[in-house]
């Protein structure tokens, strides 16, 4: 049975965090308002919780880690989300990305390779009050099924931008992932401005852990 406290110091700790990310160039007070919001310690193992509120990835198990909050603030503000958006989070991890996307107003749609965390973190976010839909598999795929999406947020290091996630998204939606070798990646936007053109922009560079499967390494 899991402890869920949220105490006075870890609110104050994640205050800190917030001005820490609003000082690093996070300028949407949604998204700095989402990351006030989460305890980020409930995503942790317990040995851990003392370093919840650094601006530091961990991790979670199976080789795999929950990202740092700077670049899940950074992706969630240039997915610019809208109430009501259907996204698309490809590596759904601990489930901290898809709890802020939540908080944000989006109908989150997730999708992990690893079937551990697949079943853990579907049991997790919904004891948060946390609405996701949870699917286990191959996200470099998208889910055809469920498509189209209003925005895509792909949370592992992708060597190619997958064709299929740029066919799963509605036009005017934008896909969000880091792409480059397997240590580290350019962050990427791409809106899909009519069926047929795509434009591009380019970020700094991240390190993420890399998207497995068909379309990944
Ligand atoms: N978003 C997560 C969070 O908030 O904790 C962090 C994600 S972690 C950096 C990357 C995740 O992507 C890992 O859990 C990994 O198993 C998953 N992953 C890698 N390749 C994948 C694929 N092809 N489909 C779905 N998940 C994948």
């Amino acid at each position: 049975m899991i402890k869920l406290e949220d105490s006075y110091s870890h609110k104050g700790q994640r205050k800190a965090l917030v001005k820490t990310l609003a000082r690093k160039g996070i300028m949407d007070k949604k998204v700095l308002e989402a990351i006030g919001t989460i305890p980020r310690h409930f995503f942790f193992d317990s040995a851990l919780h003392s370093h919840a509120y650094e601006d530091k990835a961990f991790p979670i198990g199976e080789g795999q880690t929950i990202s740092q909050p700077f670049t899940v603030a950074f992706q969630s503000e240039l997915l610019a989300i809208n109430a009501g958006d259907k996204v698309l989070e490809i590596g759904t991890g601990s489930g901290y990305q898809a709890a802020i996307l939540y908080l944000l107003g989006a109908e989150v749609h997730t999708i992990e390779y690893n079937q551990h965390l697949y079943q853990r973190t579907k049991k997790f976010l919904p004891k948060l009050g946390i609405k996701a839909h949870f699917y286990q598999g191959d996200g470099s795929l998208g889910i055809p099924d469920k498509a189209p999406f209003d925005k895509i947020i792909v949370t592992a290091g992708a060597p190619v931008v997958p064709k299929s996630l740029l066919k799963q998204l509605k036009v005017g939606g934008i896909l969000v992932i880091p792409v480059g070798d397997r240590k580290t990646q350019k962050m990427m936007k791409l809106t899909k401005k009519t069926a047929k053109q795509i434009t591009q922009e380019e970020y700094d560079s991240f390190a993420f852990v890399p998207l497995l499967g068909h379309e990944g390494w």
